[in-house]
This record gives C-alpha cells, sequence and structure tokens, in this order.
C-alpha cells in the first residue's frame, strides 16, 4: 500500500475517475487500524483518503483534505466530540492515523459567530484545542470540515471540476451539471471566511452530496467514508462527462519542424531562469528542472492560442504557491537555430522577473507592505514543440511544479474547450501566494549551500566517487552517480536519495560520455560542479613498458577527464551561469613514484589540463581546481595491497596507511570535503589542494 509520491505521473487525458473502492482492501485496513487501537471509521477515513490522494486527478500534492467526526478519548480520560482532520501538508496518498489531528469540536464551532479571526489568533485557537497538544497544524481548511454537520467530509481540487468552474459563468454550468446535488459558493480565499461562506451556503441549499468552492474546488460528504468518496468520483466523472461532450478542438500553432531536444533546449532554460546573487559575486541562485512532453503536454503547448491562454492563471489558489500565477513562455527552439532562441529566452526570462516585481510591489502596497517578496524566477516554463518544464530548488520541488503545471495546463484547455477559462484576480492569488499558512506548507527548510546545484561524479561506484557524491548530495546538490560499472552506481546513489541519478558513462568512449551528460541535461535540465574522478593504475618501468599501456592509461587518466570536461563546459556555456571542474589527479601528477609512469604522466598531464581549462573559460566563470591524493582505501588501493605493501615495509597497517607527516590515515571522506571545498570557493580556480596528511615530496611548490 506504499506509494512513492515521487513516482506519480499523470494519467492520460483521456481517462476518467473511477472508484477505487475495494471491500476486500477496506476491510484489511480496517482490521490492520483495529488491531493497533485505531477505530473503524478513522481507519476507513485513512482508506478513501488515500484513494483520493492516489489519483492525480483529484489530488496533486497536499492539494487537498479530508476529515471525520467521532468521540474521542483525551488524555484525562474523558470523551470528546472531535474533528480528525488531515494535517497540514501531509500528503494523502500516503496517509496514515497519525496523518490526522483530532481537535474538539465544539469551541471550533463556536467561533462561527465571529465576524472575522486572524490567522494567528485561529491556529493559536486550534492548538489551544488540540487532543494531542504536540500533534501537527491542522490543515488551513479545517474551519470549513468544523462547520459543516457531516461526519464525514471530503475535499479535492479535481482538474475537471476545475475546468468547469473557472468559467465567466461558472455557477450556471455548476447548476447544469450538478443540479440540486452540489451547492455553490462564490470565491472567497481559503480559510475561515470561506468556513464561513461554505456552511451559509449548505443551510440556504440543503444540497444532498457537497458543495462547488468557485474558482477552487468541490467539497462532498456523507455518512461514511464511502459514501462521501463515492459522491466525490460522482461529480467529478459528471463533471468529466459535460466536458467530453461539449469540448471543442483548439487551433495548432504552425510550428518548426526540426525542433532541439530536451538535453539542448534546458540548460538554456536553466540560465535563463538563475537570478545573480546580488550581493555575493559569482554566486547565483539556480533552479533544477523536470521536462515532461508527453501528448497532452505537447497538445498545450503547441495550441496557436498559448500566449493568451497560458497568462490567465492558476486553476484554483494553492497551486501559485508552486508554479507562481503564470509560467514563462520561450520561442518554439529550432535545431541549428539554437543561440536565436537562448537570447529570446532570456530576454523573455528577464520581462516575467520584471513582471513579478511589479505584481510584488503593486499588490505588497495594497496589504501595508510588510511582505517579502520570494524570489521572481519561473517556476514552469512552456516550450511549444517541445514541452513543459517544472523548476525547482530541489528535483522533487520541480517534480512537483511540474505535476502542477500538466494538471494546469488540462484544466486550462479544458475550460477552453468548453467555453472561456477565468480564474481568480491577481489580487487573490497575491493574497494566497503570500498568505502565511500557505508559506508554511513548503516548510522553513534551511537553504543548504549547494541548494539548486547540480553536481555529477564520474567513477562514482568507487569509495571516492561515491564519497564525494555523498558530501555533494548532503550540502544540497543533486547529484548524479556516473560509473562505467552501472549496478555499482546505482547502488550507491539508492544509498543517497530518491533523486540521485545513477547514470553508466565509460570515459574511454567519447560517445558514452555524450550520452551521459545528454542525459544528466535532461534529468536536471544542465550541471554546476563536474568532478572528473574515474580513474585506474597501471604500472611499469618507463624505458620498457609496452606502448599499450601508455595509451591505455591516457585514455582513462588524461583523455577521460577531458571528454568530461569538454561535454560539461558545452551544458555550463549554455546556462550561461558559470560552473566547476574539479579533478582527482593524485599525488602521482607532482610526485611520481617508482615505476608509477603509466599512471602518473597521464595524471601530470590532467594537472595541466585543470590549469588550461582555468585559463581558457576564467572568464565565463568556470572555475578549474584539482584535488592531489594519496594513499586513500579504493579500488585502487585494495585491501590486499595494504597488506602486501605494508608488510614488504615492515609496518603495520595502520603505520602504512598513516606514513604522513601527520601520521594519521587519509580517507576518502577527507577527498571528498576537499572536493566540496573547492566547490564553495568562488574566487578559487587553477588551485590543487594536496590531501595527503603531509608528504613533503609531493608539495606544490
Ligand atoms: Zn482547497
Amino acid at each position: 500500500m506504499v506509494v512513492a509520491p515521487f513516482c506519480r505521473r499523470l494519467k492520460g487525458g483521456s481517462q476518467t475517475v473511477k472508484s477505487g473502492w475495494v471491500d476486500r482492501d477496506a476491510e484489511s485496513l480496517a482490521a490492520e487500524g483495529a488491531a493497533s487501537g485505531i477505530g473503524r471509521d478513522l481507519a476507513l477515513r485513512v482508506f478513501t483518503t488515500r484513494l483520493l490522494g492516489r489519483d492525480p486527478k483529484l489530488v496533486l500534492h497536499g492539494g487537498g483534505n479530508t476529515s471525520l467526526k467521532a468521540r474521542v478519548r483525551d488524555r484525562l480520560g474523558e470523551e470528546a466530540e472531535a474533528l480528525w482532520v488531515k494535517s497540514s501538508g501531509s500528503d494523502m496518498a500516503e496517509i496514515g492515523a497519525d496523518g490526522f489531528v483530532a481537535v474538539r469540536l465544539e469551541p471550533m464551532r463556536k467561533l462561527r459567530t465571529l465576524e472575522s479571526i486572524g490567522d494567528e489568533d485561529l491556529v493559536a485557537i486550534e492548538r489551544a484545542n488540540l487532543i494531542d497538544p504536540k500533534a501537527a497544524n491542522p490543515s488551513v481548511e479545517m474551519m470549513l470540515h468544523a462547520f459543516l454537520p457531516h461526519k464525514f467530509i471530503d475535499h479535492t481540487h479535481a482538474t475537471a471540476v476545475l475546468s468547469l468552474i473557472d468559467q465567466p459563468d461558472g455557477e450556471k454550468k455548476c447548476e447544469e451539471v450538478f443540479g440540486r446535488r452540489l451547492g455553490f459558493v462564490p470565491y472567497v480565499m481559503p480559510g475561515f471566511g470561506l468556513a464561513k461562506k461554505a456552511i451559509e451556503a449548505f443551510e440556504r441549499g440543503k444540497p444532498s452530496d457537497g458543495l462547488v468552492l468557485g474558482r477552487h474546488g468541490i467539497v462532498t460528504f456523507g455518512d461514511t467514508a464511502r459514501e462521501a468518496y463515492e459522491r466525490m468520483i460522482a461529480m467529478v466523472a459528471l463533471a468529466e462527462d459535460f466536458i467530453a461532450r461539449h469540448r471543442k478542438a483548439a487551433a495548432v500553432a504552425a510550428l518548426p519542424h526540426n525542433i532541439a531536444g530536451e538535453a539542448l533546449v534546458a540548460p538554456i532554460v536553466r540560465g535563463a531562469c538563475s537570478e545573480k546573487n546580488a550581493t555575493l559575486e559569482g554566486a547565483w541562485r539556480r533552479l533544477v528542472l523536470e521536462f515532461r512532453g508527453g501528448e497532452a503536454v505537447r497538445n498545450f503547448v503547441n495550441a496557436k492560442d498559448l500566449r493568451r491562454v497560458s497568462q490567465l492563471g492558476v486553476i484554483t489558489p494553492d497551486h501559485t504557491i508552486r508554479t507562481k500565477n503564470w509560467p514563462l513562455v520561450v520561442p518554439a527552439p529550432e535545431r541549428g537555430k539554437l543561440t536565436d532562441f537562448a537570447r529570446a529566452t532570456r530576454e523573455r526570462a528577464g520581462q516575467f522577473a520584471t513582471r513579478y516585481h511589479a505584481y510584488f510591489a503593486q499588490h505588497n502596497k495594497r496589504t501595508g507592505g510588510i511582505k517579502n517578496e520570494l524570489d521572481p524566477l519561473p517556476r514552469v516554463v512552456l516550450v511549444p514543440g517541445l514541452g513543459l518544464f517544472g523548476l525547482g530548488r530541489s528535483k522533487q520541488d520541480a517534480v512537483i511544479a511540474a505535476d502542477i503545471a500538466e494538471a494546469w495546463a488540462e484544466g486550462v484547455s479544458d475550460a477552453e474547450a468548453i467555453g472561456r477559462f477565468e480564474t481568480i484576480s491577481e489580487a487573490d492569488v497575491f493574497d494566497c501566494e503570500y498568505w502565511p499558512l500557505e508559506q508554511a506548507k513548503l516548510g522553513r527548510r534551511k537553504e543548504l549551500p549547494l541548494a539548486g546545484q547540480v553536481a555529477a561524479v564520474t567513477g562514482a561506484g568507487g569509495a571516492i566517487g561515491a564519497a564525494t557524491a555523498r558530501t555533494f548530495a548532503a550540502a544540497g546538490a543533486e547529484v548524479v552517480l556516473l560509473d562505467v560499472n552501472l549496478s555499482a552506481a546505482r547502488e550507491q546513489a539508492a544509498a543517497i536519495s530518491a533523486t540521485a541519478l545513477p547514470v553508466e558513462c565509460d570515459v574511454t568512449d567519447a560517445g558514452s560520455v555524450t550520452t551521459a551528460f545528454d542525459k544528466i541535461a535532461a534529468a536536471f535540465g544542465g550541471v554546476d560542479i563536474v568532478v572528473s574522478n574515474a580513474g585506474a593504475a597501471w604500472q611499469g618501468r618507463i624505458g620498457e613498458v609496452d606502448e599499450d599501456i601508455l595509451h591505455k592509461s591516457f585514455e582513462l587518466n588524461f583523455y577521460g577527464h577531458q571528454r568530461v570536461a569538454q561535454a560539461a563546459v558545452q551544458i555550463m556555456l549554455a546556462q550561461g551561469t558559470g560552473g566547476c571542474l574539479l579533478f582527482n589527479v593524485s599525488k602521482q601528477a607532482v610526485n611520481p613514484g617508482p615505476n608509477f609512469g603509466p599512471y602518473g604522466i597521464p595524471k601530470a598531464a590532467a594537472l595541466a589540463l585543470m590549469r588550461q581549462y582555468a585559463l581558457d573559460y576564467g572568464a565565463d566563470g568556470i572555475r578549474a581546481n584539482a584535488v592531489n591524493a594519496d594513499r586513500i582505501r579504493s579500488g585502487l588501493l585494495t585491501k590486499d595491497m595494504i597488506a602486501s605493501r605494508s608488510k614488504a615495509r615492515g609496518l603495520s597497517e595502520k603505520d602504512y596507511m598513516g606514513g604522513n607527516l601527520l601520521g594519521r590515515e587519509v580517507t576518502a571522506e577527507d577527498v571528498a570535503q576537499a572536493f566540496l571545498h573547492q566547490a564553495l570557493e568562488l574566487k578559487t580556480t587553477a588551485d590543487v589542494t594536496t590531501v595527503d596528511g603531509g608528504n613533503i615530496a609531493a608539495a606544490m611548490r
């Protein structure tokens, strides 16, 4: 029953909602609940909440909530009438009983006599009436659940319903489709005001199944979990059916035939949607991308009317915190004309930021000038001929933005297909976007130093590469683990995070490197830091060594670095936001060991390579640095090698590994830390950092 929200994808546009109620599943969850002391009603509440949360046509990423009214025992053992409501920000698809918080119902209902109440006061009263004082905050829409009298209440932002109600004559269309089964509540901002309007609408019209919340969503209710849930399904199906019967086809724009692929387009888009840090020279605020190019998305971005339709606004207010009110629309990217595309994209991104600043200034002034402006970067970019990108400070945020953008595209195109899409005003959007309770859903995450950056590490299946990928991920970067051994890269990536991407890459093969970097650009939008680490040691006395061995070593230990750096620089130049190339050159680059020429000579060339990149690309903000490390337990220095070498020198393994000025063993983590420092040192390029515990013969001079 566990569904990772990360893997969820929207279903195709033609599918319709269906009830997912299965008696056997419901009973098994109820039995599971009973075994751990959870009442049947709450267990079934969990069951149908998951059903709603797992259908992206109904609920996306926190957009929706459900409740149950039941008697509970408080901490003193006394019975109380309580409202179990979804906690703010919890994901309905994966919710358990602990995703619901119980609030005393009667004190909440008394609030109805108030004309209005401030957010802070309301949250304070809610918290004071929690059955469990340590519980999370209830959903921002809790009061609506409290005021309505029904035992089970379901609320969603179902896309088909939004297409129907986001219309100039939305109320009329609702009457036509739902009759008296649903009451109608004209738009008010979510929260206390909406809750009051909703109960008034219910008492006035006594609808049998629920309420439509104008320009926002739908509520259904029932005596049982199944009744409320299946009423939701039935109402959404009615909306879908109406749309299917009334839809008119949209005109398609004339687009060039040779559209460039997402791997070429993404770095240009990503660069244009970055912001220079005003206080720290060389630093950028960057975003990570998620591409979507399915048929429904392409139909939307290829519409003749895209420039108008795309700028009309969100389909439901809480989407603004993920997507902003408008997407950025760029021209169709024609192969061979990407310089023009880049220029136009940067220009339009600039216009987007200007518009966002103006929007903020105007509405911040209206509301007392107390808000802090969010960054002015787009969260959705529409690319005619290709598809759309979701953008976020992390891959996960980018995926959420893309999921919501897909639902938005479907909602808007269906609304236009049956009439004219019309949504809430810009002022209403601002009030939601800058509503502290909405922003709280995003959490007050501390920004890590590499947030928004993409780091690729070669040889990431090995000890140093894996430690480096882990270290960069812990510093906030999205990481790509490249290795010739895909299963080793997979294993390391899986241990890091759900978004760490393993990619097969043989750095001795130019085609393999190109393919790998195309994958990186398509998956994350580009790359900012590349740690060129893959290497292997060959030995031989230089005057006698077989030339073939030298060639092999140069292919991996020199050309491998060159191929990787060259592929990375192409992407970094397309982004135009600088970048960082880091090389593992080993101590051999400066302090050759006897009979290690085949390894040390290409490593010395790799050191020269690093300096050349620093020289040739400094003006583009691309830095190049190297780490010169020695005697690290890894694939190059295995347990057996350590045993035989220490024995040969008459040393214990510990003394052998710590055979340096400091007498300390150097680890893969130490090397990873050195790479991280180099990535963070924005004013350092052409530098070599020595990580060897002190070896005066290998000291840089
Ligand atoms: Zn809502």
